[in-house]
């Protein structure tokens, strides 16, 4: 069956009190959400504690990164090993922040993604374009390139187990969202470039997230494009109630 995955990035947002206060409250409000993986990554401070309160119900913890490297001199980061012992099985890489605040390249991106599905953990990766390349018409140029450098040498065993997220860079915190026609052209695209490395039912199963100032006004509209598989959320996803209906929506509309 195919996988519908709502999932929330809380950024630097959220103190551990916060964050195990909206857990707690989540743990109330998702009895009836059956069919929909619900993912939190809050940030660092808060993953443990967060899983404690969610580790006997459907909800999956994510990181929102990680570093490539098992141990060592590397001041600030965190480890594969360390994230699954805080419980996370998720890991965001690539998203739009760290590519193009922190500047990690393409090939940090991808050293990453490798270590995170050797040690069993569940890459989210972002791609999509900035405002510049789409009006320059390269946004397929863009996801191309980010395509290639994640899933080259991939075996098709690891990539079974990606999830995509297409977040067009012009719509995080913005208020602007991608069309349906526009998320869907490039969730085709990636299934395409999926396809030709892989084979079809692979390219056709692989969760697709859009993302981009997703909210419960919007969902509806973009849930119902073709190939969109769900959410990566941020802003939205910091209040429950907005987080649970956007969820509703994507499970209402299910097998679609
Ligand atoms: C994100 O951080 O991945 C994101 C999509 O943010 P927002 O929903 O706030 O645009």
């Amino acid at each position: 069956m195919k996988e519908a995955i709502v999932a929330a990035n809380w950024k630097m947002n959220k103190t551990v009190a916060e964050s195990t206060d909206f857990a707690q409250n989540l743990t109330k409000k998702i009895l009836k959400l059956t069919g929909v993986e619900l993912i939190l990554c809050p940030p660092f401070t808060s993953l443990f504690p967060v899983w404690e309160i969610l580790k006997n119900t459907a909800v999956g913890v994510g990181a929102q990164n990680m570093f490539f490297e098992e141990s060592g001199a590397f001041t600030g980061e965190i480890s594969a090993a360390m994230l699954l012992s805080a419980g996370c099985r998720y890991v965001i890489l690539g998203h739009s922040e760290r590519r193009h605040v922190f500047h990690e390249p393409d090939e940090l991106i991808k050293k990453k993604i490798d270590v995170a599905l050797q040690a069993n953990l569940r890459p989210i990766i972002c791609v999509g374009e900035k405002i510049e390349e789409r009006n320059a018409n390269q946004t397929a140029d863009v996801i191309r390139r980010q395509y290639e450098s994640t899933f080259a040498g991939m075996s098709m065993e690891d990539a079974r187990r990606c999830i995509i997220a297409y977040e067009p860079v012009w719509a995080i915190g913005t208020g602007l969202t991608a069309t349906p026609q526009q998320a869907a052209e490039a969730h085709a695209l990636i299934r395409d470039l999926l396809a030709d490395q892989y084979d079809r039912a692979l390219a056709d199963t692989m969760p697709i997230l859009y993302g981009g100032s997703v909210k419960p006004a919007n969902a509806q509209e973009l849930i119902t494009a073709k190939g969109i598989d769900g959410f990566l959320i941020g802003g939205a996803s910091l209040v429950e109630d907005k987080f649970v209906s956007i969820a509703e929506i994507v499970e209402k509309n299910l097998e679609k």
